[in-house]
């Protein structure tokens, strides 16, 4: 079958042919739908060799749709023909935050070499997907997996960190949304769907501006210093109830820092590389910072119901397979609108 695989350090990826692998025990092999193209892949492939944690070549993509293609023994809960999409951070299955769903925090999945498809195992962007466990897939039914697959990621990791906030988010407050790509256009959807917050998204590239508008943003701001005085305005002075940072760089953490009011939350989701100084007056008093990462697999199923209510609206761009990677180089020149989704 053919893969878009990273295969050397500082190298673009490349489309590559590989075997399609067999569904072992509890395992399932999916024909691969659609598979969406985050942005954390680039940052991935920008770690040095001494850095770097997988093992290469990888075949990229953490997103996966796929029509069950053949199931290993002990797979009871799908079988051959049902569509599903595929909950990513896999955790070990039987500590107490696995139990609860939250295999996106489970404390043994690192030491037991467990690691996402994509992220360490074989991705999604291919023409078969193995999932290691029942667990692991979401059943969408009818659902269109091109519009559906950029859930689990771009879709879960803003659902996931609003849900955490989303107490403060009650009528008359403002929250911010820093960078309106792929996870930030769907987190200002979820924030409507969600919450009674005026929404403001701050974005350096106009389109994102306009995509955060028609994704039911209040307003949309250059990301620079007077977004804060925007803010500010908006809230009598008091800063945002939440700021919601999908960019992380030092430029959009200082924003986040001077936009926050107190008692809010800032919550950092992009890996930009940038610090958030925390001492005793700055951010204000009582804000709480705090990063997270992708969502538990109940707020993954909560969203497909979501989805199936018709209030999410993905903005996708489709590629197909021997596209991969360019989706890669479209990214990183900043061309890509919402998704981009690769469809084999
Ligand atoms: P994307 O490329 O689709 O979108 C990024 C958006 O941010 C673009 O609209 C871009 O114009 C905008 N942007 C860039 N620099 C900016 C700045 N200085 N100020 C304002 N806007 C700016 O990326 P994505 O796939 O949505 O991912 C967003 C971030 O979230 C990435 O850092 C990614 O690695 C990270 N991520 C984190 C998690 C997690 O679990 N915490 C999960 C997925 C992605
Ligand atoms: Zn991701
Ligand atoms: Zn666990």
């Amino acid at each position: 079958m053919r893969a878009v695989q990273y295969l050397e350090i500082g190298q673009p990826p490349r489309v590559v042919d590989v075997d399609v692998p067999e569904p072992g025990p509890g395992q399932i092999l999916l024909r691969v739908t659609a598979a969406g193209v985050c942005h954390s892949d680039l940052t991935v492939m920008g770690w040095d060799a001494a850095d770097f944690p997988y093992q290469l070549p990888l075949t990229l993509g953490h997103e996966g749709a796929g029509v069950v293609e053949a199931v290993g023994e002990d797979v009871h809960a799908v079988s051959a023909g049902d569509s599903v999409i595929v909950y990513g951070p896999w955790g070990c299955g039987t500590c107490h935050a696995c139990a609860l769903g939250r295999e996106n925090y489970c404390p043994r999945a690192a030491g037991l070499g467990i690691v996402p498809p994509g992220l360490g195992r074989p991705g999604a962007l291919a023409e078969y997907l193995l999932v290691d466990s029942e667990r692991h897939v979401v059943p969408i039914g009818d659902l269109d997996p091109v519009k559906t697959v950029p859930l689990t990621d771009a879709g879960l990791t803003p659902y996931h960190a609003i849900k955490r906030s989303l107490a403060k988010l009650r009528p008359g407050s403002v929250a911010v949304v820093i960078g309106a790509g792929g996870l930030g256009h769907v987190g200002i959807q979820l924030l409507r769907a969600m919450s009674a917050a005026t929404v403001v998204a701050l974005d350096i590239r106009e389109e994102s501006r306009e995509l955060a508008l028609r994704s039911g943003a209040h307003h949309a701001l250059p990301s620079d210093a007077g977004a804060v005085d925007t803010v500010r305005d908006l809230t009598g002075g008091a800063g945002a109830q939440a700021v919601f940072d999908f960019v992380g760089a030092q430029a959009t953490l200082d924003l986040a820092a001077q936009m926050a009011g107190m008692d809010s939350d800032i919550d950092v989701v992009g890996i930009g590389g940038g610090t958030l100084p925390v001492t005793f007056d700055s951010p204000p008093y009582a804000t709480r910072v705090s990063t997270s990462y992708w969502g538990t697999r109940p707020e993954l199923i909560e969203l497909v119901e979501l989805a199936r209510q018709g209030v999410l609206d993905v903005h996708v761009e489709r590629y197909g397979l021997e596209e991969g990677p360019q989706v890669y180089e479209h990214m990183e020149a900043g061309k890509i609108q919402g998704r981009a989704v690769v469809v084999p």
